[in-house]
């Protein structure tokens, strides 16, 4: 079985016309899924997490663990065809159901459930079957988890039981407007989409803006707020969303008592520091790398 979350990046000066072959001069193999990306970015940060995930018994499996271990991912529960899923080993532990493709089942999440039973947040995204992330995120919810819901890939009708179990819904603007069916291209619509996927049941939104920041929607608080980021010179966006939603991760679980604006504010200037590099996992940052002023 070959890995779906393995992917290749080719720089070259141009995209290719249909049929055209063209030269490129750089050539990455990236070990990105969603999943796999945030699980890292929270890793990096300092939180202790554990990835639990189907990988192939091929080259790209081997590599694909051995990229887990060398950012301190804990990888005891990464089985040949195996189950999916992330875990925790102990306290401030991040659990990130990532999968690596969609094989995961239930029997797999419940062998995954007393470590999501011990871990402080859940992260799901629909990039296993959706059922299957609706399950942890229920399995979170009956143990007192906190978590994250980041709906991506998006498709429009998602089960609306998501948003009741989402204390942070969390998805960029081209999910938003799937999920609303409204356009969402500033941070005007943008609060708008928050406070309608607010009024589907989640305790929270976040939606991320790019360059713009995000806006952060609280069902407890009155005020929406959009959190600006720092303009910097922005080379490549990709997996952005990722390295914001594992430090966002990392501070509900390492801070979590700071306010979630707070959160989003820092998640923020993490993720900024990913686009001033190219790449995903390549371009984001560990704690030794950004300003003291964020732990
Ligand atoms: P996106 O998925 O594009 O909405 O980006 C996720 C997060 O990455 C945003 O909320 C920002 O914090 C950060 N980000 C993305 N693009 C940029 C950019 N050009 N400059 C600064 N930060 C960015």
């Amino acid at each position: 079985m070959v890995l779906t979350s393995v992917s290749t990046l080719s720089q070259a000066p141009r995209l290719p016309k249909a049929g055209e072959t063209i030269h490129g001069h750089k050539f990455f193999i990236g070990f990105g899924g969603k999943g796999a990306n945030q699980c890292i970015q929270a890793a990096r940060l300092g939180a202790k997490t554990a990835m639990v995930c189907k990988v192939g018994k091929d080259f790209f499996g081997d590599n694909y663990i051995q990229n887990f271990k060398d950012n301190s991912v804990y990888t005891g529960f990464c089985g040949p065809f195996s189950s999916v899923s992330v875990s925790s080993t102990g306290e401030n532990a991040i659990v990130i159901v990532a999968g690596a493709n969609m094989l995961l089942c239930s029997e797999d999440l419940q062998k995954a459930l007393p470590a999501i039973k011990r871990t402080k947040v859940l992260v799901c995204q629909l990039e296993i079957s959706p059922q299957m992330s609706l399950m942890a995120l229920r399995m979170a919810k009956e143990n007192n988890v906190k978590t994250i819901f980041n709906p991506a890939p998006a498709f429009p009708d998602i089960d609306p039981d998501f948003f009741k179990v989402s204390d942070v819904f969390c998805c960029n603007e081209t999910e938003a407007e799937l999920l609303t069916g409204s356009s969402v291209t500033n941070v005007e619509e943008a609060h708008g989409a928050a406070q309608e996927l607010l009024k589907r049941g989640c305790t929270s939104v976040v939606i991320t803006l790019g360059p713009q920041g995000c806006v952060v929607h609280q069902a407890q608080q009155s005020a929406p707020k959009h959190v600006p980021t720092a303009a910097v010179p922005a080379v490549d966006t990709t997996g952005a969303g990722d390295s914001f939603i594992g430090a966002l991760a990392f501070y509900m679980t390492h801070y979590p008592t700071l306010p979630l604006e707070e959160m989003a504010q820092r998640a923020n200037q993490v993720a900024a520091v990913s686009v001033q590099a190219i790449g995903t996992q390549t371009s984001f940052p560990f704690k030794q790398d950004l300003p003291a002023a964020l732990f």
